[in-house]
């Protein structure tokens, strides 16, 4: 079941449809969210709702009263019973609306997508993990999550063999995030992951950096260099559906033994243990 709330109502999402006047189709301008919803509850939606007024700001979305009222629309939705108790995510986009005013957005929409077919990682790519496909160009503006993934989706269908996701890696070999995780090596006891403004705030990036150095794992908040891939022990990346995934390969680069290792283990172990933290009340 989808429902999505939009134009002040909620309905099935095929009733649910965008002007095509609007800049998100015809310039992709848009913002959006993905909150991981467990048996009804979110996790981190005050972090992810902060992202998200980050986004808007950034993309020039004057989007301010629609962020204020995504809390209560987000809990009217999660109390329906369609979906009561579900287990999915809430996805809120804010477009560009029609109006372009030298680059600022005056009119924004918003729809916020409450979904239960999820792709959740599967036993077999928890267990044994995923490979990514190298991507060599920059994220622009990288606090900003954008609808648009085009420039991450491209190197997929180029690619020789089947990758989870691609890997952004810039011309100078600095690597950053994945199309839609944030990016972890680890090297001689240490993880190793890019400092936040070269890529976007992930929310599970932050809560993995904050138990990992509670759990006495050293972070090193540096862009980790193409190069070292080949000296690494272990690699994961991180998301808010993904969770925490092992990454046995990137292109033609094994990782350390080209399988998960044992921090990669521990820390999807802790990640769970730790879940009802950042669960709502
Ligand atoms: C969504 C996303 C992430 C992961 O962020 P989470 O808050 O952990 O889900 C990382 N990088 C990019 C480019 C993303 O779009």
């Amino acid at each position: 079941m989808v429902i999505c709330y939009y134009n002040g109502k909620f309905a099935p999402m095929p009733e649910c449809t965008l002007p095509m006047t609007d800049l998100a189709i015809q310039r992709g301008v848009g913002t959006f969210e993905t909150i991981r919803i467990y048996n009804g509850v979110p996790f981190a939606m005050a972090q992810h709702l902060e992202r998200l007024a980050g986004s808007t700001e950034g993309a020039g979305i004057k989007a301010g009263a629609i962020i204020a009222k995504l809390p209560e629309i987000i809990r009217e939705g999660l109390a329906r019973p369609e979906i009561k108790g579900y287990d999915g995510v809430v996805k809120p986009y804010i477009t560009g609306g029609d109006v372009n005013d030298k680059g600022t957005f005056p009119t924004p929409r918003f729809f916020v997508v409450f979904d239960e077919n999820i792709h959740k990682p599967t036993n077999e790519e928890r267990k044994n993990g995923i490979a990514l496909e190298p991507n060599h160009v920059a994220r622009p503006y990288p606090l900003i999550k954008s609808t648009n993934y085009l420039f991450g989706f491209i190197p997929l269908s180029k690619a020789s063999q089947t990758n989870f996701e691609s890997l952004y890696i810039t011309p100078e070999g600095e690597i950053t995030e994945a199309m839609s995780s944030n990016f972890f090596l680890c090297k001689e006891g240490k993880l190793i992951t890019a400092p936040v403004g070269r890529v976007l705030k992930g929310v599970t990036r932050d809560i993995v950096i904050t138990l990992a150095r509670e759990n006495g794992f050293t972070v090193e908040e540096r862009c980790p260099r193409e190069e070292e891939l080949a000296q690494a022990d272990e690699a994961f990346i991180t998301g808010t559906v993904k969770e925490v995934l092992p990454v046995v390969r990137v292109g033609s680069q094994k990782i350390g033994a080209g399988r998960p290792g044992p921090a990669v283990q521990r820390l999807q172990h802790i990640f769970l243990q730790n879940m009802p933290r950042w669960m709502d009340k």
